[in-house]
């Protein structure tokens, strides 16, 4: 029950954070290294390519000084890449803990490749950080078959579901923990959906689904794939839709916990942005209540807009020298006038509905 209030509380503290106009939260790719091959994100190929940009990525001293000076933040997204590529994520997760002291919400996105390795991070995470609720996700796109196609690697399925059983384990211990899994939707494996939750009830996994996110490929700037035509495709809203539907038919049965109504409305509107772009359905809070930061310390207002609005690196690591900065206020102002075409990304969609609950509940039930 006390997370559920945790998890409440949280989200009043967003939705007034953002009356406020404060940056609240921060998608961080802590490092573009990847060891899949995915069909639909080109991360990978970005140190195939150019492996001395490696070098170029923020170290430890570089971050911490980035949170210490803007230490705002409640909710805080650590993607990549993979994450647990990077030898001292528990150190960064660590810096960020101690220097914002609001922070309620950590996210941690993997592919799940290294079962026991991330095991062990995320034990100690969990036990020495009392962060109020943790929240890892495992990338499962398909049965065995459709995943390892997807992801571009033979035995990455297995492992991903090693993953998942050990941080279930892990679940078990710590109620601030939750583990998930995250099906990335594309014209690639469209129909996978529940194929894939038939074996995770083989495996007893069931009470996953309730923790499952569904999220559209997206052709973005984080995902280096912004040529990629084939995401692009409409013709498989239809069966795209099926799954969704399926999927909201499981979350509106267990309806038990502020979370579950958020992805519910989530849902709702995800269909809603399939058959159309969602523009303007909801203000979206890139470059106001959010923003993400590449690996190298460049900053931008979201995941998908490839538009630099500042350099950590050239402002002394002070965020709020970007944040007060014509480039960042004027993006602010060309949001508000509606510029964009609009995106359905878990990363700025979350944060978006959290931050006006009444209005995403009225859009999302009562129709627009
Ligand atoms: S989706 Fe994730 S695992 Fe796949 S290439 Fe992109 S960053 Fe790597
Ligand atoms: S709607 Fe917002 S989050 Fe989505 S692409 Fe546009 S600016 Fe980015």
């Amino acid at each position: 029950m006390s997370e559920k209030i945790n998890l409440l509380k949280t989200f009043v503290k967003i939705s007034l954070a953002n009356v406020k106009g404060l940056l609240f939260k921060v998608d961080f790719a802590v490092t573009y290294k990847c060891n899949h091959r995915c069909r639909m994100c080109n991360v990978w190929r970005v140190y195939l390519e150019k492996p001395e940009k490696a070098k170029d990525e923020l170290i430890i001293d570089e971050i911490k000084r980035v949170f210490q000076k803007y230490n705002r933040f409640i909710w805080v997204s650590l993607t990549g890449g993979e994450p647990f590529l990077r030898p001292d994520l528990v150190d960064i997760v660590s810096v960020i803990h101690e220097s914002c002291k609001e922070l309620s919400i950590l996210n941690i996105p993997t592919s799940g490749s290294l079962p026991s390795y991330i095991e062990r991070r995320a034990y100690e995470i969990a036990e020495d950080l009392k962060i109020p609720l943790v929240y890892l996700t495992v990338s499962l796109d398909g049965d065995e078959v459709t995943h390892n196609f997807m992801r571009g690697i033979d035995d990455v399925w297995s492992k991903a579901l090693e993953t998942i059983f050990r941080l279930h384990q892990l679940s078990l211990s710590y109620p601030n923990f939750t583990v998930g899994f995250e099906y990335t939707l594309s014209p690639f494996n469209v129909g996978s959906f529940g194929p894939l939750l038939a074996k995770l009830r083989e495996y007893g996994l069931t009470d996953l689904e309730k923790n499952a996110i569904v999220t559209l490929a997206h052709t973005g700037n984080l995902y280096h794939n912004t040529r990629m035509r084939a995401l692009n495709d409409n013709n498989y809203t239809l069966k795209a839709a099926k799954e969704i539907k399926y999927l909201m038919k499981s979350v509106r049965s267990s309806l038990s916990d502020p979370f579950s109504i958020v992805r519910c409305i989530y849902l709702e509107l995800l269909l809603r942005h399939l058959s159309r772009p969602i523009k303007g359905v909801l203000p979206c809070t890139a470059a106001s209540g959010s923003c993400f930061i590449d690996p190298y310390g460049r900053v931008y207002p979201c995941i998908i807009v490839d538009e630099i609005l500042g350099g950590l690196r050239e402002t002394d690591y002070d965020l709020n020298k970007i944040i007060k900065a014509n480039k960042f206020t004027s993006f602010r102002s060309r949001i508000k006038k509606d510029f964009c075409t609009g995106c359905w990304s878990p990363c700025e969609a979350y944060p978006s509905i959290v931050a006006h609950p009444l209005l995403s509940f009225y859009k999302a039930f009562l129709g627009v």
